[in-house]
C-alpha cells in the first residue's frame, strides 16, 4: 500500500529493472477510511502483488473527482458507503459492469447491484435506540409504530438530508408506496422532540440525556460509543439499549458498505481480484469488524458486540432499490416537513 506520489525507491528501482512489465497496481477511491482497512489493503498486496494506491475523499467528492477526470481518470475501484451515494455513482456513469462469479456466489443478490455495477461488502442497520429507563422496547416493534402519537415529542432523528434517513425511507417506499410512506413521515415529523440536527451519535446522546425517548441510528455508532476512551462516551451508551424493527415482516432496513469498478479503469482485472479479495472470508471478518458492521458474506465472524446482540432479520430488499427510489424518498421527506 502507498498513498500516490510517494514512490520508494525500491520501486523506482523495481521499474528500472525490467523494461517489460510494469508495476501492477490498483487505484481506489475510498471515502471509507478506517486504519485496519489500510492493514486489509496490505495483505492483498502480498497476496497478488498488486500495489493498491488509495486516494480518500467524500463520496460525493470522489464521484466528482472521477466524472472530472473523465478518459483519463486512473481511478480502478470506488468504494462507499450507502446504497444511495452507489446509486449516485451509477446515475454518473462511472461505474461498469463486472461478472465474477467468484463475487456472484459470495456476495447475497440483494447486495449486489443486478448487473455487477457494484457489490455490498458490508451491512450497517437502522436501528432503534431507547432510554432504557423509561421505554419499553416491546412497545416499538416496527419504524411504523414511531407514527403513534403514543411517541409525540419524544423521538429524535437527524436531518432529511442524510442519506441513511433517505435510504430508510426509500426502503419504505418500496415497502409500502408513496402515498403511505409520505403520512408515515408525517406523524414521525409530528412526534419529534426537536428540530433534526447532528448526526447519529448525537441522537444517542440525546437520548441518554433525556431529550428524547428514542432514536433511529445506524448500529455502528452505539458499538462506538460503547467502546470510546470517554467515560461520558460509555455512560451514554450504557443508558440505551437497541433494538432491530419489524421482526414479525420484511425485517430490519440494512444498508451497504460496497465498491464498483469504474468505467474507466485503467487496471480493470486487477479492480476485480481486489474485489473478489475483499469478498473472501478472511477479509470479510476484518472488513467488517474495522466499522462493527455486519459482513456482506453471512456466515463470517461477527465483530463480539453485534454477535452478543444476536442474530435478527434484516430487510432483504436488493440495495439497489434504496438508491433508485432515493429521488422520491428526498421530495417525500421534504414534503413532510422533515428538516
Ligand atoms: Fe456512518
Amino acid at each position: 500500500m502507498r498513498k500516490k506520489g510517494s514512490m520508494t525507491v525500491a520501486a523506482i528501482a523495481a521499474i528500472w529493472s525490467s523494461t517489460t512489465v510494469l508495476a501492477a497496481e490498483v487505484n481506489v477511491y475510498s471515502s471509507r477510511h478506517y486504519d485496519t482497512d489500510t492493514a486489509l489493503y496490505e495483505e492483498f498486496t502480498v497476496a497478488s502483488g498488486i500495489e493498491v494506491n488509495l486516494i480518500e475523499g467524500k463520496a460525493d467528492e470522489l464521484i466528482e473527482r472521477i466524472k472530472a477526470e473523465g478518459a483519463n481518470s486512473p481511478a480502478d475501484v470506488l468504494m462507499t458507503v450507502d446504497a444511495g451515494r452507489l446509486h449516485r455513482a451509477e446515475d454518473a456513469a462511472i461505474l461498469q459492469p463486472i461478472s465474477s462469479a467468484d463475487l456472484d456466489q459470495r456476495i447475497p443478490a440483494n447486495l449486489r447491484h443486478p448487473d455487477g455495477l457494484w457489490y455490498g461488502l458490508s451491512q450497517r442497520v437502522r436501528g432503534i435506540v431507547y432510554a432504557r429507563d423509561r421505554v419499553d422496547p416491546g412497545a416499538i416493534g416496527s419504524y411504523e409504530d414511531l407514527a403513534d402519537p403514543a411517541w409525540q415529542g419524544r423521538i429524535c432523528i437527524r436531518s432529511s438530508t442524510n442519506i441513511y434517513n433517505q435510504s430508510l425511507v426509500a426502503s419504505m417506499i418500496e415497502a409500502h408506496g408513496i402515498e403511505a410512506t409520505e403520512d408515515w413521515a408525517k406523524s414521525l415529523v409530528a412526534n419529534l422532540a426537536r428540530k433534526p440536527q447532528g448526526g447519529d451519535r448525537d441522537q444517542i446522546r440525546a437520548v441518554a440525556a433525556g431529550e428524547c425517548d428514542v432514536a433511529v441510528v445506524n448500529h455502528y455508532y452505539l458499538v462506538r460509543l460503547m467502546t470510546s476512551d470517554k467515560a461520558e462516551d460509555q455512560q451514554a451508551a450504557a443508558a440505551v439499549g437497541i433494538l432491530f424493527p419489524n421482526q414479525d415482516d420484511r425485517g430490519a432496513h440494512a444498508n451497504i458498505s460496497g465498491a464498483g469498478v469504474v468505467v474507466t479503469a485503467p487496471n480493470r482485472d486487477n479492480a476485480v481480484r481486489f474485489l473478489e479479495f475483499l469478498s473472501t472470508s478472511e477479509a470479510q471478518a476484518r472488513f467488517a469488524l474495522s466499522n462493527h458492521e455486519y459482513p456482506a458474506v453471512e456466515e463470517v465472524k461477527l465483530d463480539p458486540i453485534l454477535a452478543d446482540w444476536g442474530a435478527f432479520k434484516k430487510d432483504s430488499v436488493n440495495a439497489a432499490k434504496l438508491g433508485a427510489h432515493n429521488a422520491e424518498a428526498v421530495k417525500l421527506m421534504d414534503r413532510a416537513g422533515w428538516q
